[in-house]
């Protein structure tokens, strides 16, 4: 399988070109050059694997020649095997033709662990088979900077920093970024938010020199690989409530776009999706552009569901190429203009084609607070803010006797227990296995908002010999 940029300036690349570059040269994103489309008999034949072989098959055309499939369902089931339900990703009933699927069983009680678990093991794979070495960068507001962090912990190949703003994150998440034991993980406090976080980084990839001494690389969700890694549990739900022979549609809480990409990706190979519901809280541009065409950018909004407050979802850049037939030129022109003037012009017709399958929902804070509040004393079910946008939006979206409706459970309610109080009156408590995160010791670096201060910093903690008796750093150690 090889990669081409949405913007059509950059050379197509392999698997593992994509997964260690992320963004194309050209500023576009990778996208398969073509979809690995399964007959309904093939998705028949999927129905009782367990999940990581299932998402070893689904992935592997993806994948291509970088893997055998040998080798990729080696990765997945170490990748998921610290989950803590034996289904990884299950599914629960809320009503009649309404479910759930939990996707937070992994080490930080986010379903980013589903696609960061496989990248660490994809990315020791493909550096030990290079022989390459790398340090990851990254800026987070609470979910990928610890999904990160737990990913590549340990890792020998791998060094990775991450910036967090300094008392902007809740608790649980700051934690589970700084009580981490390894010698390749770095967290740096910067007194700033999180957009300085951001321009930081881009500040660290725009210098030249520093990338190349520290191999730098990232694994934000614009890394194709993470998007493949999202597509199984859609096909799980989906056979599991009687796909190929059924429809089933699906509701995710959105920021990025990535996960519900994943949805889309999943229909395109051929999954009988029928629709695609996007939730959003009062940082809604998303809804409006598939209610009235307008994709205007305002200002972020902070909100009771964090990992949403997002303006400019940088993965629907994928979606629009498809929506404009894979015209390169026509995407670059229209993702120019809204980065200059904040609004996206669409030709209605590719608006039109979103709109057959998609449709926006949002929520703002007091919605989000009923909604936990309402779903809790109708079924039972405790949903942190971010999955309660997605059941409150798969509620509105559900039709008598039309498809079965999933929504994407993204969080454990325990990684957001203080608006899950505020609206039940129960806090929810950590699983067990977390329950040393509020008392072991922390490990962070504070820094200004300043980037020479912050690339100094780095560059020390990449020079410095982590002990590896086998140290592939070579002279940077
Ligand atoms: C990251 C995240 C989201 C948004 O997912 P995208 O792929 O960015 O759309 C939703 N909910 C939670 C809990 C998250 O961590």
């Amino acid at each position: 399988m090889r990669y081409i940029s949405t913007r059509g300036q950059s050379a197509p690349r392999d698997f593992g070109g994509v997964l260690l570059a992320g963004l194309a040269e050209d500023g576009g994103l990778f996208m398969p050059e073509s979809w690995p489309v399964r007959s309904a008999a093939e998705w028949r034949a999927l129905r009782d694997l367990p999940y990581a072989d299932l998402a070893a098959t689904v992935i592997h055309p993806f994948v291509g020649d970088t893997l055998s499939l040998e080798t990729l369902r080696n990765l997945c089931a170490r990748a998921y095997q610290g989950f803590d339900h034996p289904a990884r990703v299950p599914l629960t009933q809320l009503d009649h033709g309404l479910w759930v699927q939990e996707l937070f069983h992994g080490p930080t009680l986010a379903f980013k662990d589903l696609a960061l678990q496989l990248l660490g093991h994809l990315f020791e794979h493909v550096l030990t088979e290079r022989d390459e070495t790398v340090t990851i960068v990254g800026a987070t507001s609470g979910d990928t900077g610890s999904a990160a962090i737990e990913a590549c912990r340990d890792r020998a190949r791998i060094k990775i920093a991450i910036l967090h703003p300094e008392g902007r994150t809740s608790e649980v998440q700051r934690r589970q970024m700084t009580t981490i034991p390894a010698a390749n993980v770095f967290n740096i406090a910067i007194d700033g938010t999180f957009d300085d976080c951001q321009d930081m980084v881009k500040g660290l990839f725009a210098d030249v020199s520093f990338r190349k001494d520290t191999q730098l690389t990232a694994v934000n969700s614009i890394n194709w690989a993470r998007i493949a890694a999202q597509i199984p549990y859609y096909v799980a739900a989906a056979l599991a409530l009687g796909a190929p022979d059924r429809e089933v549609a699906f509701a995710v809480p959105t920021g990025n776009f990535g996960n519900v990409l994943a949805a889309w990706a999943a229909r395109r190979m051929g999954l009988p999706i029928s629709r695609l519901v996007i939730g959003s809280n009062r940082n809604d541009i998303l809804t409006r552009f598939l209610a009235a065409n307008d994709m205007t950018a305002r200002g972020v909004e902070p909100s009771l569901s964090p990992s949403m407050d997002i303006q400019v979802s940088s993965n629907f850049e994928r979606l629009l190429f498809e929506l404009l037939g894979r015209d390169a030129g026509a995407t670059a022109g229209l993702m120019q203009e809204f980065r200059r003037t904040g609004h996206m012009p669409v030709p209605d017709a590719a608006w039109a084609s979103a709109t057959a399958l998609f449709q926006g929902f949002a929520l703002d804070d007091a919605g989000t607070a009923a909604a936990i509040r309402r779903i809790h004393d109708t079924t039972g079910y405790l949903a942190d803010p971010h999955t309660a946008i997605g059941i409150a939006a798969a509620e509105v979206a559900r039709l008598p006797r039309a498809a079965p409706i999933v929504a994407m459970a993204t969080a454990h309610p325990a990684k957001f227990p203080d608006a899950v109080e505020k609206a039940t009156g129960i806090r929810p408590s950590l699983p067990p296995r977390l329950a040393h995160l509020m008392t072991a010791p922390e490990r962070f670096t504070r820094a200004p908002n300043d980037l020479a201060a912050v690339e100094t910093l780095i560059r020390a903690f990449v020079k410095r010999n982590d002990a590896q008796s086998n140290n592939p750093w070579g002279t940077a150690a």
